[in-house]
């Protein structure tokens, strides 16, 4: 049951996994390695060499950029960060790392080109068109730069690595009118996940309700007695149950027509849920105290984390408000509680049988009073002490 009985449906369980920036650190370090390994592999079979100091500036540059990724990731304003500005920086850092690794190495042009690619790729599904565009330009530089440097250095081959430049500027061309598609669609998905949670929400609201009085209907309460139950068996916490009639509502009706019992039964409601709203301020607790009908002008309130003196304290506040003050100024109302504290190894229905029991005995004293089903014998005690809170 929600927390809030007049404004919150059940909370739609989001799919479980990572937080989105470690996601998205997890899968830039997988680059890492992935390209990491491939190098390694290729300078064991003598295609490539890397140039000192390479690999020691790609060795510990390369870690430290990953343990300060790492440590954003974790960090708790990392979900401040706006996915497009995260990939973005990664993408960077990840031409810069190729860059370097294009000036130190001799041989392996088409490796330095796959990284690039990778480092380019990483960001294809989050940035806009014209970041990615501006992303491989300067892909393409560092390239270019690179190989300048390369062939300066007496090391470059500038057939090849002209032939790898026009390739990469015309795949990343190519790339570039992709990711414009692919970023509008996954806006596109965002908005309609959005809007279907949205709708699911208030499908899950409609279904939960009564329509007369907004409160939870007889289904949504029975699921969250019993859901309150279990978790009383698991936490030995106290949990408590009131049922609440009317009194003489058949006469109120017969007296001044249905219209008036429907408009009597939904100001009965609004102020119950007061009450408790009022309670949950005095005295909070995990779950809130919500309120449910039952049928007809009998509703149910469940009381989590409140034991049998202070269910009653919060039973006579609602019995005190409906009849202290006629409704609509004119129609004067009473209502009799029953109330009963779970007590272990018991069924709901045992539970709820003992709240009608003492309903039926509020009523056959007279009616407008609360009755506690099995007072303990420091009972009064507890409601003295919980009594100067009335706000
Ligand atoms: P008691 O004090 O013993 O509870 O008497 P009562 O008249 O309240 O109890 P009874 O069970 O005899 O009658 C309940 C009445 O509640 C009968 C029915 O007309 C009325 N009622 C039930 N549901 C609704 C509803 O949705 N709207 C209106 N206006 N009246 C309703
Ligand atoms: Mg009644
Ligand atoms: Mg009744």
């Amino acid at each position: 049951m929600p927390a809030d009985p007049m404004n919150d449906a059940k909370e739609i369980p989001a799919a479980e996994q990572a937080p989105r920036p470690m996601r998205q650190f997890a899968m830039s370090l997988a680059l890492y390695l992935l390209w990491s390994a491939i190098a390694w592999l290729a300078a064991t079979a003598g295609q490539v060499s890397i140039v000192e100091p390479g690999a020691l500036i790609l060795l510990t540059g390369i870690t430290a950029t990953n343990a300060l990724g790492f440590g954003i990731a974790r960090s708790k304003s990392a979900a401040e960060l706006s996915p497009e500005a995260t990939a973005a920086t990664q993408s960077l850092l990840g031409i810069g790392w190729a860059t370097v690794f294009a000036i130190f190495t001799v041989g392996g042009s088409q490796l330095s080109l796959g990284m690039f690619l990778c480092a380019n790729l990483y960001g294809l599904f989050q940035l806009r068109q014209r970041s990615f565009i501006s992303l491989a330009l300067v892909a393409a530089a560092g390239y270019a730069g690179a190989t300048a440097l390369r062939y300066g250095l007496g090391r470059g081959d500038w057939e090849t690595e002209l032939l790898n430049l026009v390739t990469y500027v015309g795949v990343m061309a190519w790339l570039a009118v992709s990711a414009h598609h692919l970023h509008d669609l996954r806006r596109r998905l965002q908005d309609r996940n959005v809007e279907l949670r949205q709708t699911i929400k208030k499908v899950v609201r409609i279904a939960e309700r009564d329509q007369l009085t907004k409160s939870f209907n007889r289904h949504a309460i029975m699921d969250t007695l019993s859901r309150e139950k279990g978790r009383a068996d698991r936490t030995n916490a106290p949990v408590s149950v009131c049922i609440l009639d009317l009194d003489h509502f058949k006469a109120l009706n017969d007296e001044h027509g249905h219209l008036i019992g429907d408009r009597v039964l939904k100001q009965f409601a609004k102020r119950a849920r007061s009450e408790l709203r009022a309670m949950d301020a005095i005295q909070p607790c995990d779950h809130r105290r919500s309120l449910g009908r039952f049928g007809g002008e009998e509703f149910i309130a469940i009381l989590p984390g409140t034991p049998l003196a202070g269910a009653g304290v919060c039973a006579e506040r609602i019995r005190e408000s409906v009849a202290s003050q006629a409704f609509d100024e004119l129609y004067r109302v009473t209502v009799s509680v029953g109330v009963a504290e779970y007590r272990r190894g018991e069924t709901v229905h045992e539970w709820l049988a003992r709240a009608d029991d003492a309903l039926y005995e509020a009523k056959a004293e007279g009616r407008n009073r609360v009755v506690l089903s099995g007072e303990p014998l420091n009972v009064e005690a507890e409601i003295r002490e919980l009594r100067p809170n009335r706000g």
